[in-house]
């Protein structure tokens, strides 16, 4: 197999703000695997919170090049995954670009869908939440226009006045939401009046309220609350989440977390057994990754997959929105295809 990579800068259509920063572009890596006559895609997305760089996920690469290169005819996909895994700790995100590719790149060998080869239905369309960044208002009712097909919205909060901010968006719109935190909260009590304040708004679920160290007050809230506490930062790979025993009710799993496909489906089964919801979230991406993670919707019970809309420059086409939900194709593998006259490899 052989291995080759590309550095991609994907523009927002609007410069995108949550509690920590505010940002206009962000950097992905494609990569290609080809065998024989069949090419696999992935992405490498590298949020800034998560501390995965450029020169690091293409040092990673390098790495893996040599490995794949001595994959023969008949292989295991799950091997390989393990091998990969084993090359270095951490790089999470140069991981799951791999995966995504061998599970692109099967799917095509065998022409199916990924969802088929992991035993899963074609998902029915589903309704993806929106993302509104942290913004003034005059912006956030222009976001709100623009997301009129979407049937969720999602809101980042954390901001020094989070009931303000709810209390605008709800001049302009009724529909369901959900607040991501982002850690913002740290007193228990507060954030257990706050979970009670937003049902009142509408609020379905609540991903990340308090700081990843903050377990045991996670546990009391959760308990106690109305609604679905949602892991976000708390939790990256399958070990994670057998660990948060109660804390949440639920886990959001991302392929740039979770490195790919096949950790992220025992995620979703491990939920499943242990009464947690999925929400199948993604980074800041192209088509690509959001395409990849599209394949497990069957297994979910909300999804955030928006980030193709928010990009001006979207090399790949792949999941199709239409009123606010997300749509699988019957295409092999992830469904994908590059753009030509935006990315070559
Ligand atoms: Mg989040």
């Amino acid at each position: 197999m052989i291995l080759s990579y590309k550095p991609f800068i994907l523009e927002y259509k609007h410069p995108f703000g949550v509690s920590s920063n505010t940002r206009t572009s962000t950097t992905s890596i494609f990569i290609k695997i080809e065998h024989e006559d069949k090419i696999g895609y992935g992405e490498a997305c590298l949020p800034v919170y998560l501390g995965e760089t450029v020169d690091g996920t293409l040092a990673f690469f390098e790495i893996a090049k040599p490995v794949l290169a001595k994959i023969a005819n008949s292989f295991s996909l799950k091997e390989i995954v393990v091998q990969i895994d084993a090359l270095a700790e951490g790089n999470n995100a140069a991981k799951a670009a791999i995966d995504i590719a061998l599970n692109d790149l099967v799917g095509k060998i065998e022409n199916k869908p990924v969802y088929e080869l992991m035993g899963l239905g074609k998902s029915k369309p589903l309704p993806t939440s929106f993302t509104i960044g942290i913004d003034d208002e005059h912006k956030i009712e222009q976001k709100i226009k623009e997301a009129t097909d979407f049937s969720i919205l999602k809101i980042k909060a954390g901001t020094k006045d989070d009931k303000t901010l709810i209390n605008i968006i709800r001049k302009y719109t009724d529909k369901q939401l959900y607040v991501d935190v982002n850690q913002g909260w740290a007193d228990k009590q507060m954030v257990l009046d706050m979970i009670f304040w937003m049902k009142e708004k509408n609020v379905i679920l609540v991903e990340q309220p308090m700081p990843v160290a903050m377990i045991d007050e996670m546990a009391w809230v959760t308990e106690q609350s109305p609604i679905i506490t949602i892991a976000d930062e708390s939790i990256k790979r399958l070990k994670d989440v057998e660990r948060l025993n109660g804390a949440f009710s639920g886990i959001n799993i991302k392929l740039m977390k979770s490195t790919g496909l096949t950790e992220a489906i025992e995620m979703a089964r491990f939920a499943k057994q242990n009464n947690l919801k999925i929400l199948l979230g993604c980074m800041a991406e192209s088509s690509c990754a959001t395409s990849a993670m599209a394949q497990l919707m069957q297994l979910a019970d909300y999804i955030d997959l928006d980030a193709p809309n928010l990009l001006k420059n979207d090399p790949f086409k792949g999941v199709t929105y239409k009123n606010g939900n997300v749509y699988l194709n019957d295409l092999p593998g992830i469904g994908v295809e590059p753009i030509d006259s935006l990315i070559s490899f």
